[in-house]
């Protein structure tokens, strides 16, 4: 195994100092003042396999924000704390093909509820969900599920929470609007604020690496064995990440590339390859999760080298779950 990961490490160098060269064509979100600030050249992966192997390439120490990675979660703490139907009879799983903060699809799907967990309407909906009076309440299992998988308490970048929170408009009307129609749990300003905050949280993509390969192993993190998420409520997010993960390039990243994944606007990927029958193997192969950043977006509002990246990874690897 030590040969394979020595072996596996020099292509996954060279692999990203090739794609680093994309991330030219792509640029940093805006909207949030303060991701303007970071440099657009970055680019860093960490594949972990099942099996304890673990490769890591480019820029892995940066920090970034969950930002919508933080969807997945708070959609996993919400199906843990009130149960996978209570969450499902209020947000729907279907894409809906178009951008994450669109206000069209706020008109709601025929169920009239909103699309998926995934998009802005979805996520602020499944936050008022959350038990707790306080929006550092309605966190803490957020904070607490995240310590059990990474071994340590990530912390809340509170300058990149502030420039949100003051540039927040448009998930204001969202917010207004999922009031008005009576969706929301909890008071507006404290949701909102939650949601705020739980996109702030900083991680590195050993962190997001960590989440994927728990992710891999429905719901057991494969050092220690524990289950970390119920088996049921890991398979409905990888579903919605396979098919609402990369905003409204779902179906390409699914296409293309192959396995769940979620993806913010900072940059990060955190993406799922569960463990697979094959002919031919490489044990490493047998399962594993990857973090990815690179903060220069494509159109969407991917990242554009670390998509680029996992497709060129998906296709040498065999990854795609298909
Ligand atoms: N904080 C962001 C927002 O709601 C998250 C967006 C994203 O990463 O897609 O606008």
């Amino acid at each position: 195994t030590e040969q394979t990961a020595e072996w596996l490490q020099e292509y996954v160098d060279d692999w990203v100092k090739f794609y680093r060269k994309h991330t030219n064509e792509g640029n940093v979100a805006s909207y949030i003042p303060l991701l303007k600030e970071v440099d657009p050249d970055l680019l860093g992966i960490t594949i972990m396999g099942r099996n304890g192997m673990k490769i890591s390439s480019g820029d892995i120490g940066q920090q970034f924000t969950l930002q919508s990675i933080s969807k997945l979660l708070t959609f996993i703490v919400a199906c843990m704390t009130r149960g996978i139907s209570y969450v499902l009879n209020r947000v729907d799983v279907e894409p809906t093909g178009e951008a994450f903060n669109s206000i069209m699809h706020l008109e709601l799907n025929e169920l009239k509820k909103p699309f998926n967990p995934f998009v802005n309407a979805g996520a602020i909906t499944v936050t008022s969900m959350l038990e707790g009076k306080t929006s550092d309440l309605k966190l803490e299992p957020i904070f607490e599920l995240l310590e059990k998988m990474l071994g340590y308490r990530p912390s809340l970048n509170v300058d990149v929470y502030e420039s949100e929170r003051d540039s927040s408009m448009r998930n204001r009307a969202i917010g207004y609007y999922l009031l008005e129609i009576g969706f929301l749990e909890s008071d507006l300003n404290i949701t909102l604020e939650t949601y705020f905050k739980q996109c702030s949280i900083d991680v590195t993509v050993d962190d997001l690496a960590k989440i994927g390969v728990i992710l891999a192993s429905d719901g057991v993190d494969p050092d220690t064995r524990e289950e970390i998420i119920p088996r049921q409520v890991a398979r409905i997010a990888k579903a919605l990440m396979l098919t609402c993960g990369m905003y409204d390039a779902s179906g390409k990243f699914a296409t293309y590339v192959g396995v769940p994944a979620k993806s913010g606007v900072s940059g990060g990927i955190v993406a799922v390859a569960p463990p697979r029958v094959r002919e031919e193997n490489l044990p490493f192969l047998d399962g594993c999760g990857i973090g990815v950043f690179g903060p220069a977006l494509d159109e969407k509002g991917n990242s554009i080298a670390g998509i680029r990246l996992l497709r060129h990874i998906a296709s040498q690897w065999d990854l795609s779950i298909f």
